[in-house]
């Protein structure tokens, strides 16, 4: 049970560390949450956390969850439910047939990967969960991408993290710029925010998916879900920015310019970014400032993990 200790306590604060990068005379900072020490890191750590303490309270002995193959989600999920001793049993798109580190993770740690049309994905649940409950197990399901309270509760606590990191290193960031995939992550940014009633910055979700109108909604439904009573009084629209004009073209796909980005931060800062989130909302980032002329600032840059999928990309070559 050792490795569990980790989420039987906070977990440790990420490093921020500025970059050596510049860009219209703007300061840059990085938040390593790549670095969480479970299961190669990234924000679904930060979610899974959550999820640990409801899961062991709930009593549960299979985790089930929603992803495709190249779901970092799925494999954090996989991991935490074999460290835990629990069966874990994964739905997945039959559209994504590519075998991926990621998937090749999940099957490593014992999960049971179950395809199906993405059409059937919400009779496929609900008919495996009443298959579980039938054989006298008690399943608990995670949505997709770690979305819900429990996912956005932990992005609450990394604003609180992020603006405990400001005051020791004597720092304010403007803007904070991060790849917005569900949107569970920008919730809770955002929420973190609104709670503190603290406008003196702009959270910038890069779509790295969905288009505006979905995707701005969903966060939205998000933060008002997880404020509750209080959402009438703390929402302000403003603080809820959503850009969707660097998907290039929708999920996974990526361009020659991102790949540079991504050689050249790896070059230089000796940082990994992966095409379909973290190089893409990167890559985003620097255009995002260029078009609407943002300079002098002081700008963080959530590094919110995919590390296996970097490693895809190598293999393609
Ligand atoms: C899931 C994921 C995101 C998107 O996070 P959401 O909370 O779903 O918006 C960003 N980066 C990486 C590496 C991810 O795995």
């Amino acid at each position: 049970m050792n490795q569990l200790a980790l989420f039987e306590q906070p977990l440790p604060v990420t490093p921020v560390t500025p970059l050596r990068m510049k860009c219209g005379q703007n300061q840059f900072w990085i938040k390593r949450d790549d670095l969480l020490p479970f299961s190669f890191g990234g924000n679904k750590v930060r979610k899974a956390a959550e999820f640990y303490k409801e899961i062991k309270d709930s009593g549960a002995d299979v985790v089930m969850t929603y992803g495709s193959n190249s779901s970092n989600h799925c494999r954090i999920i996989a991991n935490m439910a074999a460290a835990m001793g629990l069966q874990c049993h994964v739905i997945s798109p039959e559209e994504n047939r590519e075998i991926l580190y990621n998937t090749r993770m999940v099957t490593q740690f014992g999960a049971v990967i179950e395809t199906c049309p993405v059409t059937e994905v919400a009779q496929t649940i609900e008919n495996r969960k009443a298959h579980f409950i039938k054989e006298g197990k008690k399943p608990y399901f995670i949505t997709g991408g770690g979305h819900g309270n429990p996912g956005t509760h932990s992005y609450v606590r990394a604003y609180h993290e992020i603006c405990e990191q400001e005051a020791q290193m004597g720092v304010h960031f403007d803007y904070i710029f991060h790849a917005s995939g569900t949107g569970a992550t920008q919730a809770g940014l955002v929420c973190g925010q609104l709670l503190a009633q603290d406008l003196s910055r702009r959270i910038i979700g890069i779509s790295i998916a969905r288009e505006m109108a979905r995707g701005r909604e969903v966060v939205r439904e998000s933060i008002e879900a997880y404020l509750g009573a209080a959402y009438e009084k703390l929402y302000r629209e403003e603080l809820l920015i959503f850009d969707d004009a660097y998907r290039c073209g929708g999920y996974g796909k990526h361009t020659r310019e991102i790949l540079d980005v991504i050689d050249s931060m790896m070059c230089s800062e000796g940082i990994p970014m992966d095409t379909t989130y973290v190089g893409k909302a990167f890559w985003g980032m620097s255009q995002y400032i260029a078009s609407h002329g943002i300079g002098g600032k002081t700008i963080l840059f959530l590094h919110t993990g995919g590390a296996p999928l970097f490693f895809d990309r190598l293999d393609k070559g």
